[in-house]
């Protein structure tokens, strides 16, 4: 007998083993009405509830359900009410300019759209019925219509092979092309990397989670399921604040969290202002990713805040678990420094990845939860795995069972943890009547990791725009953080004789004395 591998197993496990627990501390300062404390047994209620609903609204399986939201309980239930019962969720970044959630939502074909209410306004900007979605309905306003429903889903009617590689999300990342691409990850994926990274970063149920990262990016790298697996209690957290993080881990007794290096920083600056013993101390697992962390850092986490430093290494292409970083026995004789080196490097393989560099010095990758294609994309899904293997981007070296990632291959710069296309960006700025050339890099910044900078040379016969100008232009365009921080002048951008711009040269003046090309 095959028994598929869907996501309903998580919570159809919780529900079965752990029903009275607390499921989810929903965050109690938001603008919908906070869902407060609720029981796996009431999670799993909403999640049929969710499930009925969209039957009643006529989603089919295989229809797309987007949800634009900060961290919430409603958008964890929605992994399951909507994925669950065979739709597709297409959880989407809220910081995006609405032109980037409008072609998100278009090209994604999504039916049904669920927005915060801070993002009320995109009930008029998706244009409900005129050829665009069917409805937008807004978290917390819109309650009773999206899970209102008292029925009993309708099963999900399919052969078991079919349902374990059926699409159960598509998350849209920026990447080397002008337009997002969107990630679509079956039920196999996200199911395998649910578990293999739980059970590498040995998730279990005396674990408390804080969802410090955003649920939208690579589904929360799939904690929303892999916790939920194990019946463990779920804490939301809607805005990143150090502080605030440090006092959530102490009032609900946080075990774990995940997050990019700036949450990283924005922990460490808070514990220097907190009065007494740091919450969490030699309880709380940390796990990092989005860029290299220094070995200082690595080491600050371990001595002053005395959580465990973990480092992985993906992309939402790969669901996103590729290689894992963590002490283990043989190092522990070693001083905390070389320790802290050690831990620096992306990792080693998770299970059921196998890793090569090419000879042009790319990490390559095969695994169980590689995306299954772009959504709607056959060229970019194509290129992306010639050869029958995942090309990351990412430059970097395979030595001793250890990737160490020290360099990009592809145009996208890092800040904040979040990606972003230099082409979307030169796209907004060429869009500026007084711009002639662009070149848009990242360079090194403490706060950001990397900061978004133009080199902008000017028309010179229009009326020359600031730095601000062009700013502001851009975010016309652009979500914020994808705004250039920097715009510098110049007379010319360095070329090859094609007329190629030569990027790693613009680069090299910011990037002088670093040991590494990414931050
Ligand atoms: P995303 O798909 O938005 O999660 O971004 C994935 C990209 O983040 C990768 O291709 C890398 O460039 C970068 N990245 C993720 N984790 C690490 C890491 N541990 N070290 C270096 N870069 C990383």
């Amino acid at each position: 007998m095959f028994y598929p591998l869907t996501i309903s197993d998580f919570l159809d496990r919780a529900v079965t083993v752990y029903p009275d627990r607390i499921a989810v501390v929903d965050e109690p300062a938001q603008p919908a009405q906070s869902w407060g404390e609720i029981t796996y047994a009431e999670l799993g209620r909403r999640a049929r509830a969710q499930a009925a609903t969209l039957d009643e609204l006529g989603v089919p399986v295989g229809g797309r359900v987007a949800i634009v939201s900060q961290n919430s309980a409603r958008m964890l239930c929605s992994f399951f009410g909507v994925s669950g019962w065979g739709r597709v969720l297409v959880p989407v970044n809220f910081r995006l300019a609405v032109a980037e959630i409008q072609y998100i939502v278009e090209h994604s074909g999504a039916q049904v759209v669920l927005v915060d209410p801070d993002l009320a306004h995109l009930k008029d900007e998706l244009g409900v019925g005129e050829g665009g979605v069917d409805h937008v309905f807004v978290l917390g306003q819109d309650d009773d219509k999206i899970w209102g429903s008292t029925a009993d889903p309708r099963p999900w009617e399919a052969d078991a092979v079919e349902k374990e590689n059926a699409t159960a999300t598509i998350n849209y990342t920026s990447g080397t092309t002008a337009r997002p691409k969107g990630v679509q990850l079956t039920h196999r994926n996200n199911w395998l990397n649910a578990t293999v990274f739980g059970w590498q970063a040995s998730v279990d149920d005396r674990d408390v989670y804080l969802h410090t990262l955003p649920m939208f990016h690579a589904n929360g790298w799939g904690h929303p399921f892999a916790a939920t697996a194990m019946g463990v209690k779920h804490v939301v957290i809607r805005q990143i604040d150090g502080a605030e993080i440090l006092r959530r881990i102490d009032e609900h007794a946080v075990t774990y969290l995940c997050a990019a290096p700036a949450v990283v920083a924005a922990a460490l600056d808070a514990a220097k202002d907190w009065q007494g013993e740091i919450p969490g101390r030699d309880r709380v697992r940390i796990i990092v990713a989005g860029a290299p962390p220094p070995t200082r850092t690595i080491e600050r986490v371990r001595e002053e805040l005395g959580w465990e430093f973990i480092q992985i290494y993906g992309l939402t292409e790969t669901a996103p678990l590729l290689t894992m970083s963590r002490m283990r026995a043989e190092w522990d004789h070693l001083d905390p420094t070389e320790q802290a080196r050690l831990l620096g490097r992306a990792g080693a393989p998770a299970v059921g990845v196998r890793v090569m560099v090419d000879d042009t010095g790319e990490v390559l990758a095969q695994s169980n939860h590689n995306l299954a294609s772009y959504w709607e994309n056959p060229e970019a899904t194509a290129e992306a795995q010639a050869g029958d293997w995942f090309h990351t981007g990412d430059g970097g070296t395979f030595e001793d069972g250890y990737v160490t990632i020290a360099d990009r291959k592809k145009d996208v710069i890092i800040t904040g943890g979040e990606n972003v296309s230099s082409i979307e960006v030169e796209d907004a700025l060429m869009s500026h009547a007084a711009v002639r050339e662009v070149a848009v890099i990242g360079i090194p910044d403490e706060k950001w990791g990397e900061l978004v900078t133009a080199l902008v040379v000017l028309d010179p016969e229009a009326d020359a725009p600031s730095a601000g100008d062009l700013i502001t232009h851009c975010r016309q365009h652009l979500a914020g953080y994808k705004c250039p921080k920097r715009v510098e002048f110049r007379d010319e951008l360095v070329r090859t004789a094609t007329g190629k711009l030569q990027k790693f040269k613009l680069r090299q003046e910011f990037w002088e004395g670093q040991d590494r090309q990414i931050n």
